[in-house]
């Protein structure tokens, strides 16, 4: 499973620490997560990742009867000072996706998986080598919206799981696709195709919204925007995550 965060396209925008805790505070006070995660991209990127989950396990008073976990790749995990003592200080599971059985990134990924039995974290891993879903076709500016007939079945086959929401811009989305699909039109402009038009008018919930809004977003389920992804679910699988961005545009524009 994928989480559609068109990383592909090498986004390297960092959310700065004062606005998190910003939108912390307008929704720990609205809603209460049985499961809150922080993911990127790459969390371990980011410089003041350390001090984000010591904000967001206060700010949104995690208790035992909550999940609190980060999602990683692993590979940072000793290159970032304390990260381990604020896992096991936050009691946050780092939760450890492999992406591929590339050779060159499995000796990386198992020299991690060492540093980290070693630290005593808890963390499990989440083997998605050949377990990747497809959210759209293309690639760039090229990509497209899978457009299914039927928005209930691919609802069904959601490529996130359903239980994806996204905390942007003070805002809560439905998924990460729909979330960061704006990214991608900031970025290609008028080259985007206008097949996503209809999902870049998707409209998240908003700061203002009252408690009968929050419960209504929160249990939706299916709505005309899933037809950007597929009807079925569209098993695909990585190329090593080790190469570059500039890796696939040039290994596309030789097709
Ligand atoms: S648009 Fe719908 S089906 Fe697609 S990832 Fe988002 S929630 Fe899932």
């Amino acid at each position: 499973m994928g989480c559609g965060h068109y990383t592909n396209d090498g986004y390297r925008e960092d959310i700065e620490v004062e606005n998190l805790r910003e939108w912390y505070s307008t929704w720990s006070k609205k809603i209460r997560p049985r499961e809150l995660c922080i993911l990127g991209g790459e969390p371990l990127l980011h410089k003041s990742i350390v001090d984000i989950i010591y904000m967001t396990k206060t700010m949104w008073d995690i208790q035992d009867d909550q999940e609190f976990e980060v999602v990683s790749n692993g590979l940072l995990f000793d290159r970032v000072p304390d990260i381990a003592k604020a896992l096991i200080d936050n009691n946050c599971v780092l939760t450890i996706t492999k992406h591929s059985d590339d050779d060159n990134y499995v000796r990386l990924f198992d020299k991690s998986i060492d540093s980290i039995k070693k630290s005593g974290v808890s963390y499990r891993i989440h083997d998605s080598v050949g377990n990747w879903l497809q959210t759209y076709h293309g690639y760039g500016c090229s990509i497209e919206p899978m457009y299914s007939d039927d928005y209930n079945l691919s609802w069904d086959n959601c490529p996130t799981g359903q239980e994806n929401f996204q905390l942007l811009d003070n805002m809560i989305y439905k998924c990460a696709p729909l979330a960061y699909l704006p990214l991608q039109k900031r970025k290609y402009g008028d080259k985007l195709s206008t097949l996503w038009n209809p999902y870049l008018n998707y409209i998240p919930l908003t700061s203002g919204a009252s408690d009968f809004d929050v419960l209504e977003f929160f249990t939706r389920g299916a709505e005309s925007v899933c037809s950007m992804c597929p009807k079925y679910k569209k098993y695909i699988t990585k190329e090593s995550p080790l190469h570059s961005p500039k890796y696939y545009e040039r290994s596309r524009s030789s097709m």
